[in-house]
This record gives C-alpha cells, structure tokens and sequence, in this order.
C-alpha cells in the first residue's frame, strides 16, 4: 500500500473535555460520571471490557446520544448546550465506526463526496478534488470509481476514513475500527491511522489493539463499569497497571 507522506496537512486540530458526564438507558446507569481531557493534537486510547460504556462516551461526545448530566465541549461547543446545532458541530467531529457504513450504491469517490456537497455546500468539481486529495492519503485513490462491495473490509474502513477527513474535521472518534476486520487488512487501516494522528489530529480511539495503543496513544484511558478506572501514558497503563481491574483485562487481552 503507498500513502502519500504528508496525509493531512490542512488539520486544525481541536480538544475536547469532558466532565461529570452521565448517562442512563431507563434505569440502568451505563456512564457514571466520566472526566476527561484530550488536548488538540492528542491521540487517547479508550480501552475495557465489552459493555464498559466505551461506545455509549463516543456516541455523547458526538450526540448521538444526549447525556443525562455533565458537559462536554468538543471543538469550541457546547455540545450539551440544548441549542447547538447537531450538525454544525458534527461536522467538527469525524467518526468512523466497527461496521463502516459506506453507502453501497455509490462509488467510493461519491461516498466520500456526498457530505461535502449537501453538508457542506462544496460545488462538483471542489468536492471531487479534495475526496481523491483524501482518498490518496489512505492510499486507495486507484479505487475511486468502485462500488464498496468491490472492496476488502479494510479497504472499506480506510473509505470510511477518508470520508470522514473530506469533512475536514478537528477532531476523530474511532470506535473499533478494526475489530471488523480480517486480520490481513487490519495493518493497513492501523498505519492510516498512525499517519493521521502523526499529521497531528486530534483522535479519540476505542481499541482492543494494545500494540498501536502502546505506540500510538499519547495516554490511555482504561474503563470499566461506567467509569475511568485508570490512565495515563501506555507505558504506565498496559506495561504496569495499578488497579486489579486493569491487570485483569490485560491479563486476557495482550
Ligand atoms: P462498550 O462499547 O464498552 O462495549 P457500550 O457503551 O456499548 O459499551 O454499552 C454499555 C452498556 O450500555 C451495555 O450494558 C449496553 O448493553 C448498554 N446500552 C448501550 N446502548 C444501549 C441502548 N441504546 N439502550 C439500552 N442499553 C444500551
Ligand atoms: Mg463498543
């Protein structure tokens, strides 16, 4: 696979803190008070259990979930102020999920342009240029004019990313984006997203792969039960965990 070197020289890169953040599904309480500060630029590694409420803090900062209580700021907003506008602040904030969710029935150059253009109001021609710009950072330009179905879950994924970085956002929610994936591909969109957080994106990652968190992530932010269990920098965290629980996940998972 070649990538361009340089994958995304126009990143603003922004933060997001969030605190205090609750929230519920009828009675039962999946997030239970969540702090948490990622500085621009910064890549954190959100690791736990399976229904430790990793996907549930993704969907908030992204509203696709309201939170019952705290505050989250995300690229400038509010984004528990009532009035913020979900996509003006969506468009902030790229998110690529587990199952990337290409629409099947178009190319890989209008997946990756159809945002720009009714999101964004991009022209044809403007859209086009900065989705084969983006489509060349992930190293899938060749493919442009292919339907997803013709493509490997990785390839897929990096589609997804690519899309997602057309809308040119400050900040990248990833959640799992390789745990769907056969194991071939899976290097391909983990070095897409090395590049991209050493091109200085601001990236927000759940992830069972501890090797990239270890050498990716600037911290490491271990959940269990709805709640921060511990962080800090992967050395610290995977290579000498300081809570019971901790050790017990990584006991299964490295
Ligand atoms: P993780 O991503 O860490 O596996 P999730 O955030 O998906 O965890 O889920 C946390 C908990 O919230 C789980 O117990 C899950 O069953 C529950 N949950 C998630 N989404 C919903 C929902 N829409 N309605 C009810 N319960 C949900
Ligand atoms: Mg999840």
């Amino acid at each position: 696979m070649s990538i361009a070197s340089k994958p995304t020289e126009n990143i603003h890169a922004e933060g997001c803190t969030i605190s205090g953040l609750h929230k519920s599904y009828g009675d039962v309480e999946v997030l239970k008070g969540i702090d948490l500060d990622v500085e621009p630029g910064q890549v954190v590694c959100l690791i736990g259990p399976s229904g430790s409420g990793k996907s549930t803090l993704l969907r908030c900062v992204n509203l696709l979930e309201q939170p019952n209580a705290g505050t989250i700021t995300v690229a400038g907003f509010d984004a528990t102020d009532p009035d913020v506008e979900l996509n003006s602040l969506r468009r902030h904030v790229g998110m690529v999920f587990q199952a990337f969710n290409l629409f099947p029935h178009l190319t890989v150059l209008e997946n990756c342009t159809i945002s720009q253009r009714r999101v964004l109001h991009r022209g044809k021609a403007e859209a086009e240029t900065i989705a084969v710009d983006r489509l060349t950072k992930v190293g899938l330009a060749d493919l442009a004019d292919r339907y997803p179905d013709q493509l490997s879950g990785g390839q897929q994924q990096r589609v997804a990313i690519a899309r997602a970085l057309a809308m040119d956002p400050n900040l990248m929610l990833f959640d799992e984006p390789t745990s769907a994936l056969d194991p071939e591909t899976v290097g391909d969109v983990l070095q897409v997203m090395r590049r991209l957080a050493e091109a200085g994106m601001t990236m927000v990652v759940v992830t069972h792969e501890m090797e990239f968190a270890r050498q990716v992530a600037d911290r490491v932010v271990f959940m269990d039960g709805g709640v921060v269990v511990e962080e800090g920098p992967a050395k610290d965290v995977i290579g000498n965990p300081q809570h019971e629980r901790t050790k017990h996940f990584l006991s299964r998972v490295l």
